[in-house]
């Protein structure tokens, strides 16, 4: 039964597997003078994927004072159980050397999860700005522990995005942090 579940689920295999080509979307060399700045990118991610159908969370990678690539979770729109907002924004990046994330700052509206901190730290991002933690509260702490200075600016806006997604949605939400 596992296995006849596990092919009906699987796509129709496209050929041989394609080369990830970074999109570092709309928001890429937009300047942000400030954290406040820098949320309000990831926010219009988490706009943009709930308009799309998905899990309204959204992330930026910032570098030097711009944005170097953003994104949201794909779980509806790609069919991804790991591109929740920060890894999305993680591959559209794209392959950065080590003293690139050494110079990075992740910006999320919600507290990060296991993966996505398991993801911060293996590239050794040394600073993460999250949005809201009182929907669903991630590995923040693990962060701190690791040395990643960690701002949380409980945002109203990013809040307000959750609750009404997971009233309307709880299934989906429950999916996205492996809950039944
Ligand atoms: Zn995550």
């Amino acid at each position: 039964m596992a296995e006849q579940h596990a092919a009906q689920s699987r796509p129709a295999q496209p050929g041989p597997a394609q080369p990830h080509i970074p999109r570092p979307g709309p928001y890429a060399g937009r300047p942000v003078g400030s954290d406040r700045e820098a949320l309000a990118v990831a926010i219009q991610e988490a706009r943009d994927g709930r308009a799309g159908g998905g899990v309204p969370i959204g992330a930026a990678l910032v570098v030097d004072g711009e944005v170097l690539a953003s994104g949201h979770n794909q779980r509806v729109q790609l069919a991804s159980p790991i591109l929740h907002g920060e890894t999305d924004c993680l591959a559209n990046a794209g392959r950065l050397p080590a003293s690139v994330y050494a110079r990075a700052t992740m910006v999320t509206t919600l507290s990060p999860c296991d993966m996505c901190t398991g993801a911060i730290l293996l590239y050794g991002i040394p600073r993460v700005i999250i949005g809201e933690n009182r929907t669903f509260y991630g590995a923040e702490d693990l962060l701190r522990l690791r040395g990643v200075e960690v701002v949380v600016l409980d945002d109203a806006e990013c809040v307000a995005l959750m609750e009404e997604f997971i009233a309307a949605e709880p299934d989906l939400w429950n999916e996205d942090i492996g809950e039944e």
